[in-house]
């Protein structure tokens, strides 16, 4: 058994294994494991121990925990266009410069915030296990610059296929960096400050192309001193590490708290670079999406008491149409710029739009 296969046969899979001292009763057991046979649910005991048992309201709980609002019906399936840009399986190319690797369904912890819900423990169709197929569509795609692999979670793949991915990737030209995106370092940080097999093989090819590790904080509880050994191990070996939050109800909408966590990403070696809307996920907008308007305002708030630093992200929405920027409001209507657009003739464009105080989405909007 692998060092990785050691640490997620720890994870909890099954609502009735919660330990007592969680604090979750018999009678939320029961409805939990009706939740999860919808969604699953892991959760690694590290994470797990980051909940504080007392707090029924308490964020790190709502992040890994199922909750009865998951199975509302309002949302979609697929938020940003995801299957009108599979190039091939498991393979999206949406921008002209990123190509987007589904690497594996897998992950540590199935944060119940996902917009990937259709898809985390599940195999399907979108998971690419032709590593040969992406080196050939980087190859004849000149003006790709760069490939995420991404998921799932790009860390739980075992070291030997991360190992492929970067062999059949640092060698080509046209790439000038590779990203990871995963989560492990927030969930499962010794998964990484423990393998000196993925450390080693992350210094040797981060020598020969630039590897950029996208992670994911969302509540600065998360920011504890395993992470902070996960976050610099990476660097030794050569890999910037760099963060996307999701702007979550119950969460981090608060200033105080988005402040705390943005400063702390810092702090721990951590460049913050987008807040991001929830996206309309089914079983995910009706518990967590915070209004655009609310939005905006907890950003700015947020901004008020950030370092320079903190404040090298940008608050943007993931549309099928591209990466919309949420610049903020501009009289009663709100200014939004396309950071990444599909569509090279929306490149830069800046827009304006009427919001109610409920929108949410860009969809939303007339
Ligand atoms: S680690 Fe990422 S892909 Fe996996 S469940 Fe969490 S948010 Fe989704």
């Amino acid at each position: 058994m692998t060092k990785l296969e050691q640490l997620l046969g720890s994870c909890i899979t099954d609502p009735c294994h919660l330990p007592d001292d969680a604090g979750i009763t018999e009678k939320e057991k029961e409805m939990l494991s009706a939740i999860a046979k919808r969604y699953p649910i892991s959760i690694p005991p590290y994470y797990l121990s980051l909940i504080d048992p007392k707090d029924k309201d308490d964020p790190i709980r709502k992040l890994c925990l199922p909750s009865a609002s998951e199975q509302a019906s309002e949302g979609t399936e697929d938020t940003s266009g995801e299957s009108h840009n599979t190039v091939l399986t498991g393979v999206q190319h949406k921008y002209a410069q990123t190509v987007l690797v589904l690497t594996t369904n897998r992950c540590a912890m199935y944060c119940r915030h996902c917009f990937r819900k259709r898809m985390v423990g599940y195999r399907n169709e979108e998971i690419l296990d032709q590593i040969m197929g992406v080196r050939n569509y980087v190859m004849h795609h000149p003006e790709v610059n760069n490939v995420l692999l991404s998921g799932g979670d790009a860390f739980l793949n075992e070291n030997e296929i991360i190992r492929e991915y970067l062999d059949h990737l640092t060698d080509l030209d046209n790439l000038d960096y590779i990203r990871f995106g995963t989560r492990t370092p927030v969930v499962l940080p010794m998964r990484i400050y423990e393998d000196e097999e993925l450390l080693s093989l992350l210094k040797t090819y981060s020598a020969k192309k630039q590897i950029i590790i996208v992670t994911h904080f969302d509540h600065p509880r998360e920011l504890t001193p395993q992470a902070r050994m996960a976050v610099q191990a990476l660097l030794e070996a050569g890999c910037p590490v760099r963060n996307q939050t999701v702007l979550l109800k119950g969460v981090n909408d608060d200033p105080t708290v988005l402040a705390s966590l943005l400063n702390g990403l810092v702090g721990i070696g951590v460049l913050p670079y987008y807040v991001f809307q929830c996206r309309p996920a089914r079983g995910v907008m009706t518990q967590f999406q915070v209004p655009l308007l609310r939005g905006a305002q907890i950003v700015d708030k947020a901004k008020e008491a950030l370092s320079g630093q903190a404040k090298a992200f940008r608050y943007a929405l993931s549309h099928p149409l591209g990466k919309v920027e949420i610049l903020g409001l501009l009289g009663n209507e709100m200014l939004f710029k396309f950071h990444q657009a599909k569509d090279p003739k929306n490149a830069g464009r800046i827009f304006t739009m009427k919001v109610k105080e409920d929108q949410c989405w860009l969809d939303d909007l007339q």
